[in-house]
């Protein structure tokens, strides 16, 4: 019988968290009692250093169930780093993990399906939004014309796929090897391979709470998500100033005959032109590999992605790391 880790990462829900804690724990108590997973699966939530009574939600719910953990860490560290560590503490501590958002928008009804479909011998089960008519028409859009990019820029994401996906100890342990900062795990686990399959369920919308992914916060996670995993931008830029040489080779040949022939030209039209243009995709470019260059400042630093400052519940190996 498969022994599950539930993974939730949670920042300043308090609003959310009550009802969050009681249908997990519902679910967890029912699919014990089934017989479908272990009787030592457990919940393990992350605070990701809230500034709400979040942490103390999860001490009282770790104190009543036994079903429950909890890791608080040390400061906020973004959902993908408070998820990864969550990730890496449970990858020997359970047959398999499966990680949701605290506000439970996705359906936790399709586990089961998840549990299945990962007894069958599928080693990563995604979460896939079969529609998304509780997003504003803006997300919706955004978020298409974002798969839309990544894979013309040949980065392979599940269409419509977020944190919400079931990993076996093996690719879990495969995950732990990957050690970059600029995390973008929805990409990272299409990489590890394994047998993969996916379930369909509808989004729901959040429960109570505001998004912790404003508009600015989204911007910089995609562009992440795709400088992280693609230099096809770099090579466009490549292109870009090898075909805006072409065009002003031509251009000096016009130049010159209208010298010869004593073609009259107005002239301030065209050089502003050229400068405003030139300029724009000089700076264009700089700002690009620029981008990349602060990644590799970031990466060659090393620096921890998280620290644990206590655990809370039976953890079965209680070792911080
Ligand atoms: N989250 C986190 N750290 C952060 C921001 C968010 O752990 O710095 C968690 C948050 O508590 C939630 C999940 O990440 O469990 C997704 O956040 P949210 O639901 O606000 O994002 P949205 O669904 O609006 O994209
Ligand atoms: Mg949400």
């Amino acid at each position: 019988m498969t022994q599950l880790g539930i993974v939730i990462p949670c920042y300043n829900e308090e609003a959310v968290f009550k009802d969050t804690l009681a249908q997990l724990s519902e679910l967890m108590h029912d699919l014990i009692n089934r017989k479908a997973i272990a009787q030592n699966s457990f919940l393990l939530f992350v605070n990701d250093g809230s500034s709400d009574t979040t942490w103390d939600l999860i001490e009282a719910a770790c104190a009543n169930d036994p079903l429950c953990r909890g890791i608080k860490l040390a400061r906020n560290v973004g959902h993908q780093n408070a998820l990864l560590a969550g990730l890496h503490h449970v990858k020997d501590q359970c047959d398999a993990a499966i990680s949701i958002d605290a506000d439970l928008q996705d359906d936790i009804n399709v586990i089961v399906e998840m549990i299945r479909k990962y007894e069958e011998g599928c080693e990563i089960v995604y979460g896939v939004r079969s529609e998304r008519k509780t997003d504003t028409f803006f997300k919706r859009f955004t978020a298409q014309s974002f798969y839309k990019f990544t894979r013309f820029m040949g980065v392979k994401l599940i269409y419509n796929h977020a944190d919400y996906r079931l990993m076996g100890k093996r690719a879990l342990q495969e995950l732990a090897k990957y050690d970059e900062r600029n995390l973008f795990l929805r990409g990272l686990t299409s990489l590890i391979g394994f047998k993969s399959d996916c379930v369909y369920y509808a989004r729901k919308e959040r429960m109570a709470g505001e998004s912790k992914y404003p508009l600015k916060k989204m911007i910089s996670f995609a562009f992440d998500g795709i400088t992280s995993f693609s230099v096809k931008p770099i090579t466009f830029v490549l292109f870009l100033g090898l075909f805006i040489v072409v065009c002003s080779c031509f251009a000096f040949i016009y130049i010159l005959a209208s010298y010869f022939f004593g073609w009259t030209i107005p002239g301030w039209s065209s050089i502003m032109l050229s400068i405003w243009f030139l300029g724009g995709v000089q700076l264009l470019s700089i700002g690009l590999i620029g981008e990349y260059i602060g990644k590799i400042y970031v990466e060659v630093k090393r620096r921890p992605r998280y620290a644990i400052e206590k655990l809370v519940g039976e953890h079965d190996d209680a070792n911080i790391s």
